[in-house]
């Protein structure tokens, strides 16, 4: 690993900043599909540089453009057509709704997409929800939810708020402390509201095999410690980390009251020097990952075969990137209707819906996520494939 200069860690703050990754030339939008192949292949890329801190844990992208990051129309990576997703979701709400007594109460939701989660947390008598998103599409979705179609902290919350939740934007921030700092400046100073935050957690992408998970849209993968100094150094009290969605998504509540920080409950509690340790190790892995993958290839290409890539989402895209010509036997095949007849950023394959596998000759199934492994072989043999159906 080398040291990176002139750099310092986006959570804590540290110049013991070490590169262990570089994959080049990644589509910037892995989960944007585009209308024709001739398009895809020509879809923006930009580097992946991937450098852990050695004080918190906290991994970036030290390549990260911001300049290359808008969100292109049709951004379409609603995850909401899973069951598996869904049912987590509902879980989830059921969860917050029930430990922080929000029935009657007032929910915030930043960067909330159409309003789906919200409405899930507000879903008890008298709750009421406020969205904030730009990218909303302006559709009303319940009397006692209300979206705005811009930042949150663009002008201050003056209302009441028992939560305030952020699913999975944090991570796409290149100023996540500045951006904690204006949530909490937007908050009353006497704010009693719980600050959910989820993100992608690191320690499952660095130890689970889940190098798929780093994408460029992503500029930082947080680790409990690396979460946690970041929303201390924004002036928020940490409570809790824990884990949820098998070890995938990592979770946190904070305060904005000002009270001093104590003791916070994590749960796992991997330390900086295991976080880097499992890093050192993962361009090897990957390297020996692709190697073992176009083994199995070649085995499904002799067969006269096809291989399916189950989940058009980043994981399959850079999958399908990292493959090389490899990636030709590949189908990409997506359960969410609108990714249907459209094609994958850099490689130009595809996406197929499930339906239309059957004459595919498919030999192998690649599940991008175990977590929908399950649902995944219930489908293959709904569809009369006889095929291997395999996690990568
Ligand atoms: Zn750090």
């Amino acid at each position: 690993m080398s040291s990176v200069d002139n750099l310092n860690c986006l959570a804590c703050d540290s110049g013991h900043v070490t590169k262990f990754l570089n994959l080049a030339q990644v589509p910037v939008f892995c989960n944007v599909l585009w209308d024709t192949a001739d398009e895809a292949k020509a879809a923006p890329r930009g580097d992946l540089d991937l450098a852990i801190c050695q004080d918190c844990g906290h991994v970036a992208n030290v390549a990260f453009d911001p300049e290359l990051v808008r969100y292109a129309e049709g951004y379409e990576n609603s995850l909401h057509h899973s069951p598996r997703f869904q049912q987590y979701a509902e879980a989830l709400a059921v969860d917050l709704r029930a430990r922080h007594h929000l029935a009657g109460g007032q929910v915030v939701e930043i960067a909330c997409g159409q309003g789906d989660f919200l409405k899930l947390v507000c879903a008890d008598e008298g709750t009421r929800g406020s969205g904030f998103d730009p990218s909303f599409r302006g559709e009303p979705i319940a009397d006692h939810i209300e979206i705005y179609g811009e930042y949150f902290g663009v002008r201050p919350w003056d209302q009441a708020a028992d939560l305030v939740c952020c699913r999975h934007a944090l991570e796409h921030i290149d100023t996540p402390v500045p951006f904690l700092k204006s949530v909490r400046a937007a908050l009353p100073d006497e704010s009693t509201a719980v600050l959910f935050f989820e993100v992608p957690n690191s320690l499952y992408s660095l130890r689970d095999g889940g190098v798929w998970d780093f994408i460029y849209e992503h500029i930082g993968y947080f680790s409990g410690t690396s979460m946690t100094a970041c929303f201390e150094r924004a002036g928020l009290r940490v409570t809790r980390t824990w884990e949820t969605f098998d070890g995938q998504f990592l979770c946190l509540e904070a305060h904005a009251d000002g009270q001093p920080g104590g003791e916070v409950e994590a749960s796992p509690v991997p330390t900086p020097a295991e976080l880097v340790a499992l890093a050192e190790g993962l361009s090897r892995q990957l390297a020996e990952l692709l190697a073992h993958w176009k083994t199995e290839f070649a085995k499904v290409r002799d067969a006269g075969g096809k291989v399916a890539i189950w989940g058009a989402g980043s994981k399959g895209v850079t999958f399908l990137n990292l493959m090389g010509d490899d990636a030709d036997l590949c189908v990409p095949v997506d359960i969410n209707p609108q990714k249907r007849g459209l094609y994958v950023a850099g490689t130009g394959h595809r996406v197929a819906a499930p339906a239309d596998l059957a004459d595919e000759g498919i030999k192998l199934v690649l599940v991008m996520n175990p977590v929908y492994a399950a649902e995944i072989v219930g489908m293959v043999k709904q569809l009369g494939i006889v095929a291997d159906v395999v996690g990568v």
